[in-house]
């Protein structure tokens, strides 16, 4: 069965590679000259993705982080952190090119400098470096990202929202090498929030997520927020940015095309991180591939989209929730729940959420507000939580 991979990113490579191994005859499609760049990511993941994306994770391991700590508006801070490491920091620019040469290894047949542009006659038109050429093929997967082209030839729905993420990599005053930092409110970012995640003790990446005005809030979050002011040191040495989509595009199956990853919503709403859903579905859908080809019925790619519900729609609809509330808190809101939490030791409870399930963090946060002696502090946070599931 002739299988088209469209993009060689985290997902294309995975995919390609399992396919590849398995005897399916596949060529992975990638536009640029090297996968994984530009690069769109600031590299964090959970110890659990880590593990699984295996040995090219671990060459392009940059740092690990036993915890966060969040910075409400005017600097106040909340940490949560674990004596283990929760979280791995890797560079997706050694990542990807690996991913993507393992999977050309297993037998995966490259097309770099290549761009799937759409159907002519039932074939798919890639335009390359010696022109444009008409590949047949029998299942087609886009793997191209936010908004893929797989995804607007094929008719598929759009994520709800997107978001823009903007980050430069730079000199940064690093206070804990092995702690993440959020930073909430107005100046940051007033519907998700911005980030520094330390590479080294004098390196970080600065970022924001927002619907909107990215560069102005990134520019405002570094000049004005209090606890990141006077800490980006120098001149960056990198800018990236791009789109993340929030919310599972439905349906991501569609007879001889498929969407993995990014293409497909396949992302953590509530953080905007989609490299392990991404893999996750990407091991799913070639499960699924093999099987087809194995039994010759298509109504075996179902298994994938069964498979990726079953693990992640309750963990992306909740998700959904915490995203929608980024943008109801405003700074005085933030203020309260940061006074709140800092009269209780909850940090060990709110610790036993697991990243890649915001419903685990959530029940924790009930379990945090089961703790609170004074009503009144109860009762604000049972307010938050159900205005939150009821948006
Ligand atoms: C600023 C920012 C920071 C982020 N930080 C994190 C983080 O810390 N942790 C995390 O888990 N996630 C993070 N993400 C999200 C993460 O980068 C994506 O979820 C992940 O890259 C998705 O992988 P993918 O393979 O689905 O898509 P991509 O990585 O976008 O790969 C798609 C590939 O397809 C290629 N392509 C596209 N269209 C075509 C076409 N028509 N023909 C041929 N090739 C094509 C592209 O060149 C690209 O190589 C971040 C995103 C942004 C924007």
């Amino acid at each position: 069965m002739r299988t088209l991979v469209i993009g060689g990113g985290i997902t294309g490579s995975i995919l390609a590679r399992k396919l590849a191994e398995n005897g399916v005859e596949v060529r992975i499609i990638e536009e640029h000259s090297s996968p994984g760049f530009p690069v769109q990511c600031a590299g964090l993941v959970s110890r659990k993705c880590y593990e699984l994306l295996g040995k090219p994770a671990e060459k392009s391991l940059e740092n690990r982080v036993r915890g966060a700590v969040a910075f409400s508006p005017s600097g106040r801070s909340f940490e949560v952190s674990s004596e283990d490491f929760l979280g791995y920091v890797i560079e997706r620019k050694t990542l990807d090119p690996e991913l993507f040469r393992r999977a050309v290894n297993s037998g995966a047949v490259p097309m770099l400098k290549s761009y799937f542009a759409g159907l002519k006659n039932g074939r798919a038109v890639v335009k390359t470096q010696d022109g444009v050429k008409c590949l047949d093929f029998d299942l087609i997967a886009g793997c191209d990202g936010p908004g893929g082209k797989t995804g607007v030839v094929f008719g598929f729905e759009k994520p709800e929202m997107i978001f823009s993420g903007l980050q430069i990599e730079c000199r940064y005053r690093v206070e804990h090498v092995d702690q993440v930092e959020i930073f909430l409110g107005e100046n940051a970012s007033p519907d998700f929030f911005g980030y520094a995640i330390p590479i080294d003790g004098e390196t970080a990446r600065v970022g924001v997520v927002t619907k909107e005005m990215a560069l102005h809030r990134l520019r405002r979050m570094i000049e004005r927020h209090p606890a990141m002011k006077n800490r980006v040191m120098r001149a960056y040495t990198e800018a990236n940015a791009g789109a993340i989509p929030v919310g599972l595009v439905d349906p991501f199956v569609n007879g001889r095309a498929l969407l993995v990853g990014d293409s497909a919503g396949q992302v953590k709403p509530y953080t905007g991180g989609g490299i392990y859903y991404g893999a996750v579905a990407s091991e799913m859908a070639g499960d699924a591939i093999i099987e087809y080809e194995k039994t010759g019925n298509i109504k075996a790619l179902n298994r994938y989209s069964v498979d990726f519900r079953k693990e992640f729609e309750k963990e992306i609809r909740v998700g959904m929730k915490i995203v929608k509330l980024y943008s109801i808190l405003n700074d005085n809101d933030y203020e309260t729940i940061f006074d709140i939490a800092s009269r209780y030791s909850i940090s060990d409870v709110i610790a036993e959420g697991d990243m890649d399930r915001p419903s685990t963090i959530i029940s924790a946060g009930m379990k945090a507000v089961s703790m609170m002696k004074n009503p009144k502090h109860a009762l604000f946070f049972a307010k938050l939580l159900s205005k939150m599931m009821l948006s």
